[in-house]
């Protein structure tokens, strides 16, 4: 199989700083690309050859798209299967693959696959009616996590519940859509496991990633994590087993929960370049973006190395703006600690506007230092 050469058209649906990044990676080596958003200003639309704006379900769209590029990939999981149609009748590379968009934009399907592989989820129920929601609730010990099955990130479209009233409002207030309880699992760690496969079948792996959320939303990422080396093992062979099972073509990232125990459980699989990957683009040889694209061009993995024993990244949330710019001139006393803004105009709560990436001897100097330096951006002590 040989790859698509510079000179070809990259497609991407999606816009966002995921897009952008895929966008730029692309074009450093040569390629052309082409962006869907319905956002005129989306942060991959500034820096995209050929913009498309429109909805990403919009016939005419998808067509003009499919029409313009030889490969295209997604930077979001929630695609309509019908939105790859146009793609495959002009006979461009779709990738990731139908397979895996279909099994992760539905998380019954999703830890379907999870368990069938012999990996463990979260214990979890299916809820398709209301009716399903007591024996669900009674198998998982009376309390869990309600998640729509469908269309839900950053903890949106999810609802802790303690009892049937609770159960039966939120499946209610969700539009009574397939949804999934899972049962709260008592982690002590989060991590998730960095991956690329290519048409080869070949997959690699990133040292293992530890996350720490603020609002169900990602907050500060260090790398490695401070996990026993045979749990990152086991980590990473259950990514390299989903990635396989999935068929997977391109970037991929595993979210898992650790338990005291040391044993581990998949959280979700998100098909694409993930947040806490961002700190490979200072601290890896070859960072997620660049891994994607290689692998949905049709070019060989590459090493996943670490170019500094440490590293760490900190999101920088719109809540920080607070109605003033941020004092970027402190960044100065920070020659360890790179900037990377996406090109968002308006900062609102919860957007992701950018983040930090810092790197170090140790995980805990690098997360200090990102910290600090997030710190003099957003409250500055004068
Ligand atoms: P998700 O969107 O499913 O990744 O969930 C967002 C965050 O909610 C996760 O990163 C966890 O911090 C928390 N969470 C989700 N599911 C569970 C669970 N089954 N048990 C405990 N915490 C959870």
């Amino acid at each position: 199989m040989d790859p698509l050469l510079p000179g070809s058209t990259l497609g991407i649906l999606g816009g966002g700083q995921l897009g952008r990044y895929m966008a730029i990676s692309a074009q450093q080596r040569g390629y052309r690309v082409a962006v869907l958003d319905p956002q005129p200003d989306a942060p991959a639309h500034q820096v995209a050859h050929q913009k498309i704006v429109a909805a990403y379900n919009n016939p005419a769209a998808l067509e003009q798209l499919a029409g313009l590029c030889q490969a295209v990939t997604f930077e979001f999981e929630n695609v309509p299967a019908a939105s790859l149609e146009p793609f495959a009748r002009h006979g461009v590379s779709i990738r990731p693959g139908p397979l895996a968009l279909a099994t992760c934009q539905d998380r019954i399907a999703e830890k379907t696959l999870i368990n069938d592989c012999g990996i463990e989820t979260a214990p979890w129920r299916p809820v398709r009616t209301k009716n399903d929601l007591a024996p669900a609730l009674v198998a998982l010990g009376g309390s869990g996590i309600l998640k729509t099955a469908r269309s839900g990130y950053d903890g949106k479209g999810q609802a802790k519940i303690q009892t049937p009233a609770q159960a039966v409002e939120a499946f209610s207030r969700f539009g009574s859509v397939d949804c999934v309880l899972e049962g709260i699992v008592p982690f002590s760690l989060e991590c998730s496991v960095l991956a690329a496969r290519d048409v080869h079948g070949t997959c690699v792996t990133y040292p293992v990633c530890e996350n720490a959320h603020s609002h169900h939303i990602l907050d500060v990422t260090i790398c490695p994590a401070r996990i026993p080396e045979q749990t990152a093992k086991a980590m990473r062979a259950h990514t390299v087993r989903i990635a396989e099972r999935l068929e997977y073509l391109g970037h991929l990232a595993v979210e898992f929960f650790v338990l005291a125990n040391g044993s581990v459980v998949v959280n979700e699989i998100a098909p694409r370049p993930h947040n806490s990957g961002h700190l490979t683009l200072d601290a890896a040889q070859t960072n997620q973006f660049e891994q994607h694209v290689r692998c949905v061009l049709g070019w060989p993995v590459v090493p996943y190395e670490q170019i500094h024993a440490a590293s760490a990244m900190a999101n920088l949330l719109g809540d920080g703006w607070n109605r003033r710019e941020p004092r970027w001139a402190a960044l100065a006393d920070f020659p360890h600690v790179r900037l990377h803004l996406y090109g968002k105009a308006q900062a609102r709560p919860g957007r992701k506007m950018g983040h930090l990436t810092a790197w170090s001897e140790s995980v805990e100097s690098a997360e200090a230092m990102v910290r600090k330096a997030r710190q003099a951006l957003f409250n500055p002590a004068d």
